[in-house]
């Protein structure tokens, strides 16, 4: 769009905001992020960060050099009786994707995409400023202090409990129960590098995944080797943890470590040990849907972007990913539309139908990784060993 700077205003500063901002703002837009919170919290877990995202980070001027991160391997499949399956390394995808696959801790990712934006002339970042309410014709928003904010377009990135979606969409679409809750779990790594049977895990960057009847392990390694970060992936079924009211879905909660300790009592001793070394941690329920039938409102102006409008099981690391391809997405479409109503449907068009495939895919792992032992098990494993032998370990 041959125009003069837009004034972007964006809700939310999670992952997907912040990269909305800085894609932006690269493009010389005027970019405002309001963040309710009062301050971006030191916590969190890990997060892997696959090329596609990291590769457009860095053209946005993140620099990955500057925390701490983990250059990712590849995934390693394993069964819950600890007998190796497959790997799938990633030994050439620096060469192959332009970027490497990192492992992050979340807390120093968010800090990085901040420090970016905070470089960035063109970029405010407005903490402690809830938007209670917008004006979708005339592009503004309304913060809880009363004051009104005026852009030229609105992106909409508050998460999976948007309080906007249902308007945009046109008609309520709750996400729903994936019937699967994720343990996350960040421990010390010095104690598995003291051990000879764990130290391996630490100092080979795999995301080692232990699959078995209805629940799956994921573990690697964070901050140069100081930490292990382990996800749990359970059915709510054979969950032996309080159960989670729908109120509490997707919030956390710190519980000890006695419930996994016994729902993983059968298996390997890595993941039993992984679980004896659980401290307190976070619980949160899955939830998703398929797909909306609108991400920008009837008036062309304002867009989701992120897990506002698609929100997926994380079984292949891919939620914030995708988040960085709509952002991509939409500043291109910014630059190639003839107005923002058209650049919005442009950008909307060609994010929907990648986001619902990988939503869509993610529900297969579900069944995938939790598969019983028997026929189907025998199956899968069958074909994963196949694969091993067609792409073998290095
Ligand atoms: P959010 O992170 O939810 O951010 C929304 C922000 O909006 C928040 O900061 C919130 O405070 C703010 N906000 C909300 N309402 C308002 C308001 N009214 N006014 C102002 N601000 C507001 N993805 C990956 O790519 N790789 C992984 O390895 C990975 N692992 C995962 C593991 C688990 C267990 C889970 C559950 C998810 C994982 N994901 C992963 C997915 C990823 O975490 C999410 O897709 C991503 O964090 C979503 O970012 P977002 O900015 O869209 O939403």
């Amino acid at each position: 769009m041959p125009t003069d700077p837009l004034n972007v205003l964006i809700v939310g500063a999670g992952i997907g905001g912040l990269q909305a901002a800085l894609a932006l703002a690269t493009d010389g837009h005027q970019i405002t992020v309001f963040e309710s919170a009062k301050a971006f919290e030191n916590v969190g877990a890990g997060i892997r960060v696959p090329p596609s995202s990291s590769r457009l980070s860095q053209a946005w001027g993140v620099d990955f050099s500057q925390v701490k991160q983990e250059v990712s391997r590849g995934n390693r499949f394993v069964d819950w009786k600890g007998k190796h399956l497959l790997d799938v390394p990633f030994f050439d995808v620096r060469d192959r994707y332009g970027a490497p696959y990192y492992f992050i801790h979340r807390a120093d990712l968010v800090n990085l995409l901040v420090k970016t934006a905070e470089q960035k002339p063109n970029v405010t970042i407005r903490l402690n400023s809830r938007v209670v309410s917008y004006n979708f014709e005339e592009p503004s928003l309304e913060l809880g202090s009363g004051e009104v904010v005026a852009g030229d377009v609105i992106i909409v990135a508050d998460g999976i409990k948007s309080s906007v979606r249902d308007v945009i969409n046109g008609r309520p679409l709750a996400p729903q129960d994936t019937g699967d809750v994720a343990y996350r779990i960040l421990v010390p790594a010095q104690p598995l590098l003291d051990d000879p049977n764990m130290a391996h895990l630490v100092k080979n960057p795999w995301a080692v995944h232990w699959m078995g009847p209805e629940g799956h392990a994921v573990g690697y390694p964070l901050r140069g080797g100081e930490l292990y970060n382990i996800i749990i992936d359970v059915t709510h079924a054979s969950d032996l943890g309080e159960p989670i009211s729908n109120d509490e879905q997707i919030w956390k909660s710190a519980r000890s470590n006695a419930e996994l300790v016994e729902r993983f009592k059968d298996w390997c001793p890595e993941v039993r040990r992984l679980c004896a070394m659980t401290g307190d941690y976070l619980k949160w329920k899955l939830a998703d849907f398929d797909q909306l039938d609108n991400w920008v409102h009837p008036s062309g102006k304002v867009a989701l972007l992120g897990d506002a409008c698609h929100p997926m099981m994380p079984y292949m690391a891919q939620g914030a990913a995708q988040a960085s391809e709509d952002a991509a997405t939409l500043a291109a479409a910014l630059r190639e539309g003839s107005s923002i109503p058209e650049a919005l449907k442009i950008y909307e068009s060609q994010r929907k139908p990648r986001t619902t495939y990988i939503a869509r895919n993610t529900r297969v792992l579900q069944d995938w990784l939790h598969v019983y032992d028997g026929p189907a098990r025998d199956a899968r494993d069958k074909m994963m060993q196949f694969d091993n032998e067609r792409n073998p370990i290095f």
